[in-house]
């Protein structure tokens, strides 16, 4: 692999945080959504390599089978479940969630799954607009509103949501997104105003991340501008930010780890955001 060009994302074993955690054991079940690519199937294996069974869902069934087969490659701890669904559904999340309970207490939920869409206000497709609401906002809530009775009854439970620095600051043709993702942090604070310190919630904010999503636009953009990968990385996607690396969505999975570990009791309706000064410097 040449200087100019970007490594993909790679997940070591080695990679992933262990934190020591009493409920951190397999008869405590996390739900992750979006769990067949990227940021969900990293953080469904950082959870399993934490000891928590881990049900990973996605619309995505071989994607699924594909995080299922990294588990197994890497060794991790725990257990990985694939059960498939459609967050749009409401049946089928209520059935993932239902099945979840029969493996254990569930105790997580990362609200993971997301999707983009380029295009100005006034060319909006709203069919469109509805899919990402139903995906990234509605599906959220009601997964929410399924997972808490059980996380109240095991003696509380912790729900963490990804927002992006979209949930920070806006750029053009993305207003769907924008919104998706200032509405997850408003979810995310009415979890916490409701849990009464029982049942937490917080939002992981990151800047780029090197999912398959984001490395196919690397090589594009570099193909039609006529640059390199890295000065794609760094001029184009980075250029605000200090920090001219993007993320691996294994550290980003260490976070959601970290969040729903004790470690994190006192944070609570708030995010981590890891942005490598992107959004509160300016040049
Ligand atoms: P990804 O495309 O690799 O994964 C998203 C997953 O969501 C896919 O597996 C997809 O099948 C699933 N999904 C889409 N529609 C669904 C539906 N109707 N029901 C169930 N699952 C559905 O993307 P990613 O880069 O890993 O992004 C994951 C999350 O992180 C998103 O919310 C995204 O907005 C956020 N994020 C990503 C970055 C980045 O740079 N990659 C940065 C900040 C925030």
């Amino acid at each position: 692999m040449s200087e100019d060009t970007v490594a993909p994302a790679e997940l070591e074993r080695s990679d992933i945080e262990r934190f020591s955690d009493e409920r951190f054991t397999g008869d405590n079940v996390a739900i992750v959504t979006g769990g067949a690519s990227g940021i969900g199937r990293a953080t469904a294996i950082v959870l399993a390599e934490n000891g928590v069974t881990t049900v990973a869902t996605d619309v995505d069934e071989d994607g699924l089978e594909g995080t299922v087969e990294k588990g197994e490659e890497l060794g991790v701890e725990g257990e990985i479940h694939a059960l498939p669904g459609d967050l749009t559904d409401d049946a089928e999340m209520a059935a993932v969630v239902e099945e979840a309970a029969e493996l254990g207490d569930i105790r997580f939920l990362a609200n993971i799954a997301g999707i983009q869409h380029i295009d100005a206000i006034e060319d909006f497709p709203m069919d469109t607009y509805d899919v990402m609401h139903q995906v990234m906002l509605r599906g959220p809530l009601y997964l929410s509103k399924l997972c808490l009775p059980h996380m109240e009854e095991a003696g509380g439970g912790v729900i963490g949501n990804m927002a992006s620095v979209h949930g920070h600051y806006v750029t053009r043709d993305k207003v769907a997104y924008n919104m998706m993702k200032f509405g997850i942090r408003g979810l995310t604070r009415s979890i916490a105003a409701e849990g009464e310190g029982q049942n937490r919630s917080f939002s992981i904010s990151t800047g780029y991340v090197k999912t398959p999503l984001v490395m196919n636009q690397i090589e594009d953009t570099a193909e039609s501008r006529g640059i390199t990968e890295r000065e794609v990385v760094e001029d184009v996607m980075l250029g605000q930010a200090r920090t001219k690396e993007m993320m691996e969505p294994v550290e980003v999975g260490n976070l959601f780890a970290f969040g729903f570990s004790q470690n994190a009791r006192h944070l609570n309706g708030n995010d981590l955001l890891w942005d490598g000064g992107y959004t509160h410097t300016y040049e």
